[in-house]
């Protein structure tokens, strides 16, 4: 795209923050400044990035990857136990409820959690990790994450891990939830403590657009032709993440801009168009169901310029 249209778009959509409100239930998250907007596209046919943002570096701002860790951290977990090793503990289905809702669970008296991406799957996918304790796993987390996202300056932001890890009451009653329902049978504070820290990774724009394009490209990384994940593993994070990676907003967004996405309440947004772009988009302020507002109208509206929502 036209560096000038794509400026344009962003021009258009940024008031959008306004509508939003940064996450406050994880003070860390409160204190990032708002007004801020930015878009990594990477074009696989050309093999080229393209970055634009307001202020102008807003693509390479680091932020807390919060539940788009969700998408590594599920497809690690398929590379050491394959798939039927990780889909025997929870399912792929879509959730009416908030991401960290308990009540899904109990009115349906769920044997497993309903989907990777909702907290219950996140924290039973996270337990399947190899590695024998929280340090080992998220060792290995931040490991993969840096060849994801081909970026060896990812780590992690501990301001942001010891707030979530203060304020995150609620994945204690979910992960106790599972354990006491013989849902799940880990070892809950140890778990909890690698998923506090694997949604506090700092990325950045380009780095979510490099895995979208890794994904896009049916798990081979396009900048070294490597392949990092199988291609049945990419295609079904890609279905998931159409069904199930905005939560309870996850069909609205499908229906409106059609393209594989998985959000996270620090206000990142992280899309794969199948053999096409990978697309990373920031900006802090989120909605109810928890993605980012201005995030969502820039994704429409690139989308729509691209032509390339997947059911048109
Ligand atoms: N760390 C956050 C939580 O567990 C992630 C939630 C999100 O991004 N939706 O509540």
């Amino acid at each position: 795209m036209k560096q000038s249209d794509l400026h344009d778009l962003l021009i258009k959509d940024f008031d959008y923050y306004k509508e939003g409100k940064n996450a406050q239930y994880i003070p860390a998250l409160s204190q990032v400044d708002p007004k801020q907007l930015g878009i990594a596209l990477y074009n696989l046919q050309a093999n080229e990035l393209q970055t634009c943002g307001i202020p102008e570096k807003s693509a390479n701002v680091r932020f807390a990857i919060e539940s788009i860790s969700k998408v590594p951290v599920l497809l690690l977990a398929i590379n050491d136990n394959g798939l039927d090793g990780v889909f025997s503990h929870v399912d792929a289905e879509p959730t009416g409820f908030s991401f960290n809702s308990l009540l899904n669970m109990q009115i349906e008296q769920r044997k497993y959690p309903l989907n990777p991406f909702v907290n219950q799957g996140a924290i039973v996918v996270n337990s399947l990790l190899k590695g024998k304790n929280s340090d080992e796993r998220f060792a290995r987390i931040l490991d993969f994450m840096k060849e994801i996202f081909n970026d060896n300056d990812i780590t992690l932001n501990e301001e942001v891990y010891h707030s979530e890890s203060k304020t995150g009451d609620i994945n204690r009653s979910i992960a106790y939830y599972m354990k006491g329902n013989g849902i799940w049978n880990g070892d809950v504070e140890d778990v909890l403590d690698s998923y506090f820290k694997q949604c506090s990774v700092n990325v950045n724009a380009i780095d979510l657009a490099n895995l979208g394009a890794l994904l896009a490209n049916g798990g081979v990384a396009p900048w070294n032709g490597k392949r990092i994940v199988s291609e049945e593993s990419a295609t079904i994070v890609k279905s998931l993440m159409l069904t199930a990676g905005l939560y309870d907003e996850s069909g609205d967004f499908s229906m409106r801009v059609g393209v594989p996405t998985k959000s996270g309440v620090g206000g990142g947004l992280m899309s794969a168009v199948p053999g096409k772009y990978g697309i990373g988009i920031f900006s802090p302020a989120i909605d109810k169901p928890g993605n980012s507002v201005a995030g969502m109208k820039l994704l429409h509206d690139v989308v729509q310029e691209l032509n390339i929502d997947i059911f048109a």
